[in-house]
């Protein structure tokens, strides 16, 4: 649980780091808000971790509580997303108090398969997907032993699948109806996503 304490506190820290780039990136295509929309969600986290005696959870009970509140707090698309991307993550626990990284990396998936279900959006479509779907199938090809190298290239695919939304039309969300106007524009939530779990990565290497 420790470990999960920590990489939801420090996903917090980059969230109000990188407020204002986030909301300038959604600013650009979208509507100004993805980097506040982030930390009204991570701010509710911190104000209940920091008001609960966390010794009496479990991890599930953890993430669950995270993904709770970022799809009640954050008004945004992104808020149920990312809600969906921790309560996915929660679904295959029971009452464990410690996961293999082999565990995590099969909660990892299925929790980015959860926002893939829930948002409908495939690769190309200019969203978070295109950051998260190239990291997913890392952890899918090497999930039974997750080494230092299989981290790094699930960081590495995934900054370069934000990469790639730069020259994408969106098929999905707020850019859409800008049509050839959203070429040459990271998406927001791309580059968020794959900054957040870049944390989650880090702290497993
Ligand atoms: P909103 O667009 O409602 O203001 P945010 O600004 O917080 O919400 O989040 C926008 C991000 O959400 C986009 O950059 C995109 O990555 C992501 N997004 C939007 N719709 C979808 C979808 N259907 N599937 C996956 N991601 C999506
Ligand atoms: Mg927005
Ligand atoms: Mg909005």
């Amino acid at each position: 649980l420790n470990f999960f304490i920590k990489v939801i506190e420090d996903m917090g820290k980059l969230t109000e780091e990188n407020r204002n780039y986030w909301t300038k990136l959604d600013s650009d295509i979208g509507d100004g808000d993805h980097g506040i929309n982030l930390s009204i969600g991570f701010r509710a986290i911190k104000k209940y971790m920091d008001e609960t005696d966390l010794s009496n959870t479990d991890i599930k009970g953890f993430l669950k509580k995270v993904g709770m509140t970022l799809l009640g707090k954050v008004g945004g698309a992104s808020g149920p997303l990312y809600g969906t991307l921790f309560m996915k993550m929660a679904s295959p626990l029971t009452e464990e108090t410690e996961v293999t990284s082999e565990q995590l990396a099969e909660m990892i998936i299925q929790g980015i398969e959860g926002i893939e279900s829930r948002g409908k959006a495939t690769v190309g479509e200019k969203t978070m997907v295109d950051a998260l779907e190239p990291g997913k199938q890392v952890l899918a090809e090497n999930k039974a032993t997750i080494t230092t190298e299989t981290l790094n290239e699930f960081e590495v695919k995934m900054q370069e699948g934000a990469e790639s939304t730069i020259p994408m039309v969106a098929k999905k969300g707020r850019a859409l109806r800008l049509g050839d106007r959203a070429i040459g524009y990271k998406d927001p939530g791309a580059e968020s996503s794959q900054m957040l779990l870049k944390v989650l990565a880090d702290h497993l290497s």
